[in-house]
């Protein structure tokens, strides 16, 4: 479904990342990961080796535009085009507000949410040379209703909502399509950090009766990156086993 498509997946190096990676790869497209810190994204390259799966990896600090600048342009150079960015990296909260520092709320909105734009202003003048591209980013389920505690986790993905409608309707008379998935509970290292209080209650809320599987997300990032999304742009596709409602 990808074939001779060049990616980028931030935050590519476990989780959700991990398996859009996979995913993308088994669909023929070309795949770069970006991770934090080198130590991640090696050992995902080696993982992914094992399993026979080739791809390389960059950590660029995502808050620092002229590293940013650097890489994009040299995968450019190297892989003659940039055709999907997937804006996924993420980190997620769960304290009390009272118990919530300021720098801890900044931190949640730099990664979430202008590390996002820092990665996506690089990205768009190439896609926009070649008029088409895709630029998928990584909500979530509290995007549309909040969540108990960990109030900076829901205000950032709200903006990650208004960044993918907005840009979707800058950037379609280039052809580029924004959208956003967002998941529910989803089997990775974020929610095993969470409390089983937390956790348990929300999961007897899910119609579906689980919680989702990263391949269940991955699969959502397959179609609107894929062709057969093609008319479609400025959508949160939900993946969360109706838990939103
Ligand atoms: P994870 O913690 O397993 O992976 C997070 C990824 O983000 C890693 O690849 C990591 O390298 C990267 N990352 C973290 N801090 C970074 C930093 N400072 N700079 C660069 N990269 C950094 O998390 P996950 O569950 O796979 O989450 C991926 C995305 O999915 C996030 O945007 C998260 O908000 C979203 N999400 C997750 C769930 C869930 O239940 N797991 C639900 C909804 C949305």
């Amino acid at each position: 479904m990808l074939k001779n498509k060049v990616a980028i997946v931030t935050g590519g190096t476990r989780g959700i990342g991990l398996e859009i990676v996979r995913t993308f790869k088994e669909n023929h497209a070309e795949v770069i990961l970006f991770g934090s810190k080198e130590e991640s994204v090696n050992k995902a390259i080696t993982d992914l080796a094992k399993e026979g799966i080739k791809v390389e990896g960059y950590y660029p600090d995502l808050n620092n535009p002229t590293e940013i600048k650097q890489v994009i342009e040299e995968i450019n150079e190297k892989y003659g085009s940039i055709d999907i960015l997937v804006n996924n990296a993420g980190i997620s909260a769960n304290k009390k507000i009272e118990e919530t520092t300021a720098e801890e709320f900044e931190n949640i909105m730099s990664l979430n949410v202008k590390a996002i734009f820092n990665v996506t202003k690089e990205v768009v003048p190439f896609m926009k040379n070649k008029k088409s591209g895709v630029i998928l980013n990584t909500s979530s389920m509290v995007s549309i209703y909040g969540q108990p505690s960990g109030v900076g986790y829901p205000t950032s993905k709200f903006a990650v909502n208004g960044l993918t409608k907005s840009l979707a309707r800058e950037l379609a008379s280039s052809n580029i399509r924004v959208n956003a998935v967002a998941p529910g509970i989803t089997n990775t290292d974020m929610v095993a950090k969470l409390p089983k209080e937390m956790i348990e209650p929300l999961i007897k809320t899910i119609p579906l009766g689980r919680i989702g599987e990263p391949r269940d997300i991955a699969n959502a990032f397959l179609f609107l990156a894929s062709d057969l999304a093609s008319y479609i742009t400025g959508v949160i596709l939900s993946v969360d086993g109706a838990a939103r409602s």
